[in-house]
């Protein structure tokens, strides 16, 4: 099965040429996942190629025809019946990890972008399975969401990224954040490599870089941290945090955590 994204929009050089390089258009190359753009000026029957037009009642910014959106969802249908329509909107439902890794098991999206004040209404309630939303904030189009949206789903498409495993190990996957990384020299700017990741010692690693990552998401993002973590463990990252040197926790970040973090 070959995952296709059909993305409804008046700029298809945006998503080309933002998708056009790395591993996205490497999977295309191998025929994992097919990528076309549907342009709703296409539909249009006026001399002007006319696709948006002022609000009624009123207020500032043009609003997109549903007519031209309408041709274009049914022709990206007609190829793909069976997949999912998006409107990319800022009052959609929020991208996570969850929702992209749900999103990677249809069989296609069909993505509808906005441009000026936003599109029709009726054209969501009547063709439009589910908005998402890139953050509570507003950008002057949906294509680069498209994008962000794309790119972040292709990585759970089985062959998209080289290692089978790695978008699983990458922040959010586990409901964490993920370990610092290290690379060459082993020191830098006074600050050196952790031993352990010299060791060699694989389950020692492996235990450093999940410790490792709850204390990251516990000075990041403490509120992820709540439902993936017990007592117990609690308990034991006190102990290894306490074993590393206080010079040592700036170079990997975790400088803010104190004593008191480690008590629930
Ligand atoms: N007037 C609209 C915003 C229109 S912005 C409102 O207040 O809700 C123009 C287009 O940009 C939208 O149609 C949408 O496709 C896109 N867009 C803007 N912000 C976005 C966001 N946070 N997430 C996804 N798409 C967004």
């Amino acid at each position: 099965m070959i995952y296709s994204f059909q993305v409804i929009t008046l700029f298809p050089d945006i998503i080309q040429a933002s998708m056009g390089l790395g591993v996205f258009s490497q999977a295309q190359k191998s025929g994992i996942l097919t990528l076309s753009c549907i342009n709703p000026r296409e539909f249009t029957s006026d001399i002007h190629k006319t696709v948006d037009d002022r609000p009624f009642g009123g207020g500032d910014g043009m609003v997109m025809l549903p007519e031209p959106l309408e041709k274009s969802i049914s022709t990206a249908k007609r190829e793909h019946s069976r997949s999912k329509v998006l409107y990319m909107s800022p009052q959609g439902t929020p991208l996570t990890h969850l929702k992209a890794t749900a999103l990677s098991r249809e069989e296609g999206l069909i993505i509808v972008c906005g441009r000026y004040g936003g599109i029709d209404q009726r054209v969501i309630n009547s063709f439009v399975d589910e908005e998402i939303s890139i953050g509570d904030y507003v950008i002057s189009g949906g294509e680069l969401a498209a994008c962000v949206l794309m790119d972040c789903v292709s990585r759970f498409i089985p062959g998209v990224l080289g290692h089978k495993d790695s978008a699983e190990k990458d922040s959010f996957a586990g409901g964490l954040l993920e370990h610092p990384n290290f690379t060459k020299p082993r020191e830098y700017k006074g600050q050196n490599v952790p031993e352990v990741l010299l060791s060699g010692h694989h389950k020692k690693i492996q235990e450093w870089k999940r410790s490792m990552s709850i204390l990251v998401t516990m000075v990041k993002r403490p509120d992820l941290i709540k439902a993936h973590i017990s007592q117990t463990e609690l308990r034991g990252l006190l102990v290894f945090w306490q074993q590393i040197p206080k010079d040592q926790r700036k170079t990997l970040g975790i400088e803010q955590l104190h004593e008191k973090d480690f008590h629930g």
